[in-house]
């Protein structure tokens, strides 16, 4: 197979502030694989150096790792394909994009949806958040309004930037008691004592993201706070941190899984140890978002999901499979991912 790389800006369309610095545009790697049938797979790596700390150049280098393994793949099957790829690369966004363009290749090639190589449900509907990134509370209110007029039964607000108490106030006030509010700290709070009592002063709220960095911290504010839904989602990068029972809940996201093999896998430990989990990219490109509409069929998150943020780019000739209505997603229906870059 020939393996082409190729790299993509998208602009947001406002930077979003975040508790880890302010995101202004995103740049990805085109992945396309190219069998000896002529048959193509298209894939992206997304890696956001600012959150996860890769460099878009190491993932370049982590792909050309994996050149060798792709020229030689024809023939060969996926899983065994993407097993010596996890072992070649040593970046999991590296993997990710490789997965993408393999099982988009696949599904192509077997004229099915990647959600039904999977067990999966093409056409499922699958619930997502809307975000608001305003730090002003009468801008974050009006945001958030708007949000629950679209359809959005769930709304996650940044927090640990500026005023949380008055903001949090502001939105839970703009949407009511039918729409549940859903926080994200990024690990704001330096130890799980901080984070708990800015918990206490938030509450109520569905769940928190990442309130505390390290799968220990974590443990122990879960522990202080037996009521509240914790969700890991940066920590998850510890090794052993998914399937570690330390939170209520677990944040899963296609590049820091490694891909939609990645994701199933990760799901399956996360609930062997008793937590629940759910999916959210980190402003991935539009493959990456349908990578995990397809895990997500499989998968079957029983929360809301953080896959509705293509919109929050500039320019971007969206597929309509990839369309939000009333706080839905669908997993597209045509073959491999279903979708064009
Ligand atoms: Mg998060």
């Amino acid at each position: 197979m020939h393996l082409a790389i190729a790299p993509r800006r998208l602009r947001l369309k406002r930077p979003l502030e975040t508790a880890h610095g302010t995101i202004a545009e995103r740049e990805l790697l085109d992945v396309l694989v190219i069998g000896a049938d002529g048959i193509a797979g298209a894939g992206e790596a997304a890696p956001l150096e600012s959150y996860d700390g890769v460099a878009l150049d190491d993932v370049r280098a982590a792909l050309e790792d994996c050149r060798a393994i792709v020229r030689e793949a024809d023939g060969r099957p996926l899983h065994q394909v993407l097993a010596d790829c996890r072992e070649a690369a040593v970046l999991p966004q590296a993997v990710a994009a490789l997965d993408l363009a393999l099982w988009d290749r696949e599904g192509r090639r077997l004229r099915a949806s990647v959600a039904a190589l999977l067990g999966g449900k093409a056409g499922a509907n699958v619930a997502v958040n809307a975000v608001v990134g305003a730090t002003d509370p009468a801008a974050a209110a009006r945001a958030a309004t708007a949000a629950a007029e679209a359809g959005h039964r769930c709304v996650k607000l940044k927090v640990g930037v500026g005023d949380d108490v008055a903001r949090v106030a502001a939105v839970r006030a703009a949407l009511g008691p039918a729409v549940a509010l859903r926080l994200d700290a990024n690990g704001a709070w330096a130890t799980p004592a901080e984070a708990e009592r800015a918990l206490r002063a938030l509450a109520p709220f569905e769940l928190v993201e990442e309130p505390v960095h390290g799968v220990a911290a974590l443990r122990e504010l879960q522990a202080a706070l037996p009521q509240t839904a914790v969700a890991m989602d940066e920590s998850g990068v510890e090794p052993g941190a998914v399937g570690s029972g330390a939170t209520r809940l677990v944040c899963l996201k296609l590049t820091r899984c490694g891909g939609i093999s990645g994701l199933v896998e990760a799901a399956e430990q996360a609930r062997a140890a008793g937590s629940e989990v759910f999916l959210a990219s980190t402003f991935d490109g539009p493959l990456g978002i349908a990578g995990a509409l397809h895990a997500a069929a499989a998968i079957e998150p029983t929360r809301p999901c953080g896959l509705a943020t293509l919109s929050a780019f500039a320019d971007l000739d969206l597929d309509p499979a990839l369309a939000v209505e009333d706080g839905f997603m669908r997993v597209p229906t045509g073959p491999g991912l279903g979708v064009r870059a």
